[in-house]
């Protein structure tokens, strides 16, 4: 039976008498319109291997497995497990795993599954682990093609942000150290079931092969990006002074903003990548 409308899921769900979890932030998808836009800004096609976080009841699997060679997604939910496998029953090409996202060594299944090649991560994601799920993917260096996730709407435009704008903080800066973002599209909550409080909207993250910006030590770039906005209405000078883990005096860091001709007073927001990366580098000297 194909998903992606609220008379198939309705089915399901009472087929199987699914009781959905909120602290699992499951919301499905049931707007066709919108599960095209996702796999078409994905770029999926016949020679990827796409990891999807969360399937669900397998509605965007379907699509996935449609459109792609090999699909696997990777569900905490015990309780869809069976589902899934009833949903996904005629495809050979989809395989499902029973786990913690934030708990799987994705690098080594990529590595086994793909051979090492990169792969494209396509997802509904659950909205309480936003952060961490997209973190963790680029941290551990697993080698990605493009994300392109449903995300809270707000978390869309902090990860695609600039200087200057009240949602330009330490993820915009994260994100875009990474990969090019781009908003696919706004989605309103009456595309889900049940339908969640907040606004969402598609992000396609497209992975920099070479990392266009480039650091000494990139350990310190994330650390001085996080003292800069830990406390947003102090001076850059007064945030990284302050900040644990980092031993540089309000001196240092106004040497290095006068090497960088900047004001003394100047506050994080109104750094780009580019000068967070010149700051780090200068004080890693
Ligand atoms: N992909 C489905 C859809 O679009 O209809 C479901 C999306 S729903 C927003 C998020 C899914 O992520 C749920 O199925 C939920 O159980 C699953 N999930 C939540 N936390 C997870 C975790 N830590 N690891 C893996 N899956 C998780």
């Amino acid at each position: 039976m194909k998903l992606g409308n609220p008379k198939n899921t309705i089915e399901v769900i009472q087929k199987y008498d699914f009781d959905f979890q909120k602290k699992f932030g499951q919301n499905f998808l049931i707007d066709e319109r919108v599960l095209e836009k996702i796999i078409s800004a994905a770029e999926v096609n016949k020679d990827d291997f796409v990891l999807e976080i969360g399937p669900g009841i397998g509605t965007m699997t379907q699509y996935l497995a449609e459109n792609a060679r090999e699909v696997m997604a990777v569900e905490i939910d015990k309780n869809l497990i069976p589902i899934l496998s009833d949903t996904l029953s005629a495809y050979d090409n989809v395989s499902i795993l029973n786990a913690d996202i934030l708990k799987v060594d994705i690098a080594k299944i990529v590595e086994e599954k793909n051979g090492g090649k990169p792969v494209k991560v396509v997802a509904n994601l659950p909205y309480y682990i936003t952060t961490p799920i997209i973190m963790g993917l680029f941290e551990s260096h697993v080698p990605i093609d493009s994300i392109t996730v449903m995300v809270q709407k707000e978390v869309a435009d902090r990860m695609q942000s600039g200087p200057g704008t009240k949602d330009y903080g330490a993820l915009s800066l994260a994100v875009q150290y990474y990969a090019e973002p781009y908003v696919v599209a706004n989605v309103p909550p009456n595309c889900f079931m049940p339908r969640p409080k907040v606004g969402s909207a598609v992000i396609r993250l497209t992975k920099y092969k070479d990392a266009p910006i480039k650091v000494t030590n990139e350990k310190l770039l994330f650390q001085l990006i996080r003292a800069s906005f830990n406390q947003r209405r102090k001076t850059l000078q007064n945030g990284i002074k302050n900040f644990g883990g980092l031993n540089f005096s309000k001196e240092q860091v106004a040497q290095a903003l006068e090497e960088m001709e900047l004001p003394a007073s100047v506050r994080g927001e109104a750094l780009t990548l580019e000068q967070f990366a010149q700051l780090s580098n200068i004080l890693d000297r």
